[in-house]
C-alpha cells in the first residue's frame, strides 16, 4: 500500500528539484531523471521525456524497483532500473538525483580509467560520509551504454557493500544519492563544483 502523504510530499520535493536543477544548466533538454523513495519496495520516479525544469506532480510516477509501473499508465524513465539498484544496494538512500550536466559529463569523458579521485578540496565535505578534505574520495565511472539492465548489474557489483554516494557514466553524467533531497542536491552541486575544479587543474598538470 503506497503511502500517498509521502508520496505527495515526493512529487513535491521532485517538482522543486527540477526547477533548482534546470536553472542551473544540470539536466538540459530533458536529460536526467530523480527519484524519491516511497518504503522498501516503491519510488517515486520521473516520466520518461519529461522536462524536469517544468515537472507537475502528475509527471511523477509510483514503480517497484523492477520499475513495474504501480497505478499509473506513464512510462517510467528508461533509466529509472538504476534508481531501483541503488534504493536495493542503498537502503539508507532516500534520494537519488541522476543530471546530464557539463562538468560531469566532460569529465567522464576526459577519464580513461574506471575512477575518478578527488582528495584535497574543502567541498568534498558536502558528500555524507566525508568529514576531512585530506580523505580520498572515489567516484566511480562506468561505460555508457543503451542496456539499462547490465549496466544496473555492472553498477550493483561495484558498489554495493560500499560507502560510495555517486558514479559517473562516461559521456553521460552523474548519478549521486542521499539520505534526504537536500542532501542530494548539496551532492549535485559539490560534485559538480568538485569537477569543475578537476577540470581546470587537468589544463594545467
Ligand atoms: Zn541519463
Amino acid at each position: 500500500m503506497i503511502d500517498l502523504e509521502r508520496l505527495a510530499r515526493a512529487q513535491q520535493s521532485l517538482v522543486e528539484a527540477g526547477r533548482v536543477l534546470h536553472g542551473a544548466g544540470k539536466v538540459p533538454a530533458t536529460g536526467g531523471n530523480f527519484s524519491v523513495r516511497l518504503d522498501d519496495k516503491h519510488m517515486a520516479v520521473t516520466a520518461s521525456g519529461r522536462h524536469k525544469g517544468f515537472l507537475t506532480p502528475a509527471d511523477i510516477m509510483v514503480t517497484d524497483f523492477a520499475c513495474h509501473p504501480v497505478g499509473s499508465t506513464l512510462k517510467p524513465s528508461d533509466e529509472a532500473r538504476l534508481h531501483g539498484q541503488l534504493y536495493e544496494d542503498f537502503p539508507e538512500a532516500e534520494a537519488i538525483l541522476h543530471t546530464h550536466s557539463r562538468p560531469s559529463t566532460l569529465l567522464s569523458l576526459l577519464t580513461t580509467g574506471s575512477e575518478v579521485v578527488v582528495t584535497g578540496y574543502e567541498l568534498q565535505k558536502a558528500l555524507e560520509g566525508i568529514s576531512t578534505h585530506e580523505a580520498r574520495v572515489v567516484i566511480p565511472v562506468f561505460d555508457n551504454t543503451q542496456d539499462i539492465a547490465a549496466l544496473a548489474q555492472v553498477a550493483h557489483a561495484r558498489l554495493a557493500g560500499t560507502e560510495s554516494c555517486a558514479y559517473l557514466i562516461r559521456g553521460h553524467g552523474i548519478y549521486t544519492w542521499a539520505r534526504d533531497m537536500n542532501a542530494c542536491l548539496r551532492h549535485v552541486e559539490a560534485l559538480d563544483f568538485l569537477f569543475d575544479c578537476e577540470l581546470e587543474m587537468r589544463r594545467h598538470r
